[in-house]
Formats: C-alpha cells, structure tokens, sequence
C-alpha cells in the first residue's frame, strides 16, 4: 500500500475522485498495544470493528492473539491470514454447519450462547462421526445486561435474563471443559460503570447457579473519542473491572477476557471525501450513509472534520452532507463544523472511521469503489497519545 505523509500530501498528489481511505497502522498498533500490557487480562479482537487484512495483521503483530469472529465468513478470513490466532465464535445463534466446519476444519473450541437450543446445536455439531461428543469445548453462556451507559444499545438481541441465566449455566457445565460468562454493555460505554452492573448481574447468575467458572468475558463497549463523546481514561475501565472481576465467586485460576472492535481500530481510518456540490449549508460529498459514513446516517454519530485546502479561512459554519446515491436517506444531518467558504471542489477529511466506518462500505448505486493508502500524521482524536491519560497513576492495574 502506498504511504503518504498525510491527507493533504494525498490530496495534492492524486486529487482524488472517489474518496480514499487513509490507514493509520500506527495507531492501531498503540491501541492493541495499550490493551495487551494494561487490560488485566486477555484482549480478544471483535473482528466486525473492521475485517481489513492489513488491520488483522497489525493487530497480531502488536500482540492481540484472540479474535472474536461472529461468522463463518469471518472465521475463514481470520484462520487463513492468521494461522495461529486463537478464534473465539461468539455469536449467540449460529448456523450448525458453520459451527461444525469451525470446530472441525479450523480448531475453533471456544463458542457463545444463550439458549438450550443453541447448546444442543453446539453439541450435536461437535460430536464425530463415531457418535463420540466432544470433550473440548469452551462455552460461554451470554447473559443480558443493560446498555443503558453506552451510546448504541447491544441489550435487546441477544442474552439470557436472570431467570434463565442460572439453569443454562449449569445444562452448559455438563458439556464444556471451560465454562464463561459473557455478555456486552453496548458500544461506546461512557462510564466504567456500566461494567460494574453487568458483573453485578453476573454474581448474581453464578451464585445461584452454583457451577464453576473458569472464564468472564466482559465483552466490548471500550470506547473511543469523538466529538462530543469524551470517556474518561481506559485506565479507569480497567481498574474497576478487574477489582469486580476479583470480588466474584469464580474458581481461582479463572481467567478475565474483553473482546474491544471500537477502542481497537477507531483510530486506524480516515477517509477524504470531495465536495460535489454545495446547496447552501448542505454539502454533496462522495461517501455517505451507504459508505463509510452509515453511522453518520443512520444513528446520527458525529465523527470529527477538517477542510483540506489551505486556502480557506473564513471562520467556521455548520453543514450537513448529503451523500452519492440517490436516495434521500443518504443524509447526514451531522452538524459538520468547516470553512463557512467551503466549495464544489474542495477535499474534506473525516475521522476515527476505522471501526464500524470502512467495514460499513457498500456498492448500492455503484459509488463503492474506494481505494486505501496509508498515512503517518496522527489521527484526529486518540485515546493512547498520552494527551487524555490521567497521570500513570497507582491504581492503574497491570498483571506485568
Ligand atoms: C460488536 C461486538 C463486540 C465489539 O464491540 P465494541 O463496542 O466495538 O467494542 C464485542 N463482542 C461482541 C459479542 C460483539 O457483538
């Protein structure tokens, strides 16, 4: 992949006509790095942040040996660039053919649910030809918990309540080597504590179960920094998990897991846009809702901007975007705070759109094609440059 210094230097290079992903694997290596030494515990990547090939190979270079993968899809794609990475399915409802060729072909042991029928499922599709179940399984039982801390609920869907949490429990310890509990606070959690309730429900699950526990996932939710969302410092998150994560009753040896997607690869991505059109304060771009910037559309997510022409000084206005397609849906209300003489023409870049933004691409209408580049600058915002960071301070946790 071609390097440029920045977006700017891409601009005036290339003067693009389609956007241009601009990839940070710099960034994204402090963020794996900064979970590997500092999470008290095993860091899992949450693959559906961003699936990029390159990403995944930055990620296990820097130290992430475990993947949450939540597809069959996904499963091949991680074995066959990462050979030796640990792959983790975690997806409630799954396909029995899925599971099987995962647990045959691709050494997957470690599998989610939230059923008895999905236990059944788990079972049938690992047990061989023989009639022989298999004695390696790793289940992690999904509990519900609230999402009401983060900015995009993961609290409807899947997960099973405290009525149903403890008998699960104990139907999976009759067929797991390894049992855990899982679950996942919703994405973008603003406060640490959103994981201090949902291990609060967990005490309750594995008290009443009275089972073994050999394994607690927190799940992701690990936020990143975006306008107008500015967490508190990871350290914090940290520290209070694994202080809960000690205080439950849970065999000694047992393990604490996280599977973060966001906090990982936010900041890998950018993406510069061009200016199609201008209708007064509304901006035509080429990537929209149906693009890279979905999340800009559809929950109305603020991602930070910055003009790229030099020669735009006027003071700063509000603008909305339109994207390429023809649907009107392809809006994005933002507000985007640029140039107030911004024109047709002009270079937009947008930030932290490494998770949950260039995975989102699509080719409705024929405006998908995107070509990716990487860039050295630093990413718009960051959790892990030291400029948010409390002061190392003595209650931040480390197994090291
Ligand atoms: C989406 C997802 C994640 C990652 O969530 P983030 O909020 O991006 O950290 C982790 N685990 C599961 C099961 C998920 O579905």
């Amino acid at each position: 992949m071609l390097t440029y210094p920045d977006a700017r230097s891409v601009v005036r290079a290339l003067a693009p006509d389609e956007p241009v992903i601009l990839n940070r694997p710099h960034a994204a290596t402090r963020a794996a790095r900064f979970f590997v030494e500092k999470f008290p515990g095993k860091s899992l990547y949450a693959v559906k942040a961003n699936p990029s090939p390159e990403l995944l190979r930055v990620l296990w270079n820097a130290g992430v040996t475990h993947y949450d993968v939540a597809s069959i899809a996904e499963v091949r794609l991680v074995r066959g660039i990462l050979p030796e990475a640990v792959l983790c399915f975690m997806h409630p409802i799954k396909a029995p053919s899925a599971i099987r060729e995962a647990y045959r072909v691709h050494g997957v042991k470690t599998f989610s649910l939230d059923s008895v029928e999905e236990l059944e499922k788990i079972v049938a599709a690992c047990t061989d030809d023989a009639g022989e179940a298999a004695t390696d399984l790793r289940l992690c039982v999904r509990l519900r918990v609230s999402s009401e801390f983060s900015e995009l609920s993961l609290a409807s869907k899947f997960g099973c309540d405290l009525t149903e949490g403890p008998l699960l429990l104990q139907q999976a310890r009759q067929h797991a080597d390894w049992l855990g509990v899982c679950f996942h606070v919703g994405s973008q959690a603003m406060s640490p504590f959103a994981y201090v309730q949902a291990l609060d429900r967990t005490r309750a699950a594995i008290a009443e179960a009275s089972v073994v526990i050999d394994m607690i996932d927190v799940g992701g939710g690990f936020p990143s920094v975006y306008p107008g969302l500015e967490p508190p410092p990871l350290e914090d998150y940290f520290t209070i998990i694994h202080q809960h994560f000690y205080a439950l009753p849970i065999a000694y040896n047992a393990e604490l897991w996280c599977e973060p997607g966001r906090a990982l690869c936010a900041e890998y991505s950018s993406l510069v846009v061009k200016v199609e059109k201008r209708r007064g304060e509304e901006l035509y771009i080429n990537d929209g809702a149906y693009g890279a910037l979905f999340d800009a559309a559809h929950v109305d997510w603020k991602f930070p901007v910055r003009a790229l022409e030099d020669d735009l000084i006027k003071p700063e206005a509000e603008f909305a975007f339109y994207g390429p397609t023809c649907d009107d849906a392809d809006y994005m209300p933002g507000p985007f705070a640029l140039p107030e003489d911004i024109q047709a023409g002009d270079y937009i870049e947008i930030g932290m759109l490494g998770a949950y933004g260039a995975a989102m691409k699509t080719d409705f209408n024929g405006f998908g094609a995107t070509q990716s580049l990487i860039v050295e600058d630093e990413p718009m915002a960051s959790l892990y440059d030291g400029s948010r960071a409390r002061k190392v301070s003595d209650n931040v946790v480390s197994l090291r």
